[in-house]
């Protein structure tokens, strides 16, 4: 197992937001962590990468409890794509893409030639190093999310952590950028977890998922056992069907109505 989840709880002063939250994730897999908005995706999200520290239990990865290592050892294990990542400087995509590899320099170290390739190699994987030069104020949402990856990439992580991917996408956008993760996953073993309130994203493209409703895992496993009707008409209030579309070889949910 790359990551252990175990027996995570959370409150806002008090409010609780996740309580006993369990799983494991294996290497190489794509893990969905579903839910309503306000379920506490995000803030799982953020426990899972220490930006918050639970109130109980504990993140292990790679047999290291993520309270007692270093800021800069979680960012060598894992990158976050941030909710629709707003940049409002001028900043080139290659200057971007470089922030990834500040967790690895050591203070006002300047950037090594390896560094600059592995700039370059993010760029190319996530298909930006055409617009290199480009200020990401001025490249389209898709671009910039394929940057925001490359970022990610170029942390050199084993696991990637995606919150809400594909907010404010176009339908083609959503999809690239989700091919591209899955292909990481397939071709590089890279563990991919991506924090989602959108079904069909979710069952189109992870290989296991945790569904969560109430503060709690409410199921968890593979995404046929998981979004079956009754789940779906208990946390997300509608009547769903998933389906096997075999043009695509993949899941795919269809809404008939609200409850
Ligand atoms: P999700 O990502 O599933 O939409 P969040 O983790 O963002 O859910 O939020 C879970 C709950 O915690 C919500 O009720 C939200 O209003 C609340 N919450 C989120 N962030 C804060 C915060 N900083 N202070 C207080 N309450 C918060």
């Amino acid at each position: 197992m790359i990551m252990n989840i175990n027996g995570v709880s959370f409150d806002y002063a008090g409010k609780p937001v996740l309580e006993d939250v369990r799983f494991r994730v294996r290497k190489g897999e794509v893990l969905g962590i579903l839910g309503p908005n306000g379920s506490g995706k995000t803030t799982l999200l953020k426990i899972m990468n220490r930006n918050l520290s639970p109130a109980a239990g504990s993140v292990v990865v790679e047999d290291k409890n993520i309270a007692k290592i270093t800021k800069r050892d979680i960012a060598q294990r894992m990158a976050v794509v941030p909710q629709g990542s707003e940049i409002n400087f001028a900043f080139s995509v290659a200057d971007i893409v470089l922030m990834g590899r500040m967790p690895s320099l050591q203070r006002l170290q300047m950037e090594s030639d390896e560094d600059l390739r592995i700039v370059w190699e993010s760029m190319q994987k996530t298909k930006v190093d055409h617009l290199a030069d480009r200020p990401i104020n001025q490249v389209s949402g898709g671009e910039r999310q394929r940057t925001i990856i490359a970022r990610a990439l170029a942390q050199r992580p084993r696991i990637i952590l995606m919150d809400e991917p594909t907010l404010h996408l176009d339908v083609n956008h959503q999809l690239e950028v989700l091919d591209l993760v899955h292909g990481l996953s397939r071709n590089e073993g890279m563990t991919v977890i991506i924090v989602s309130h959108d079904l069909s994203l979710v069952a189109r493209y992870c290989d296991k998922m945790i569904l969560i409703h109430d503060h709690r895992i409410e199921a968890a496993g593979k995404v046929e056992d998981v979004l079956t009707p009754e789940n779906m008409r208990k946390v997300f209030n509608i009547e769903a069907s998933l389906d096997y579309d075999n043009r695509i070889g993949k899941h795919t949910v269809s809404v008939i109505k609200p409850c």
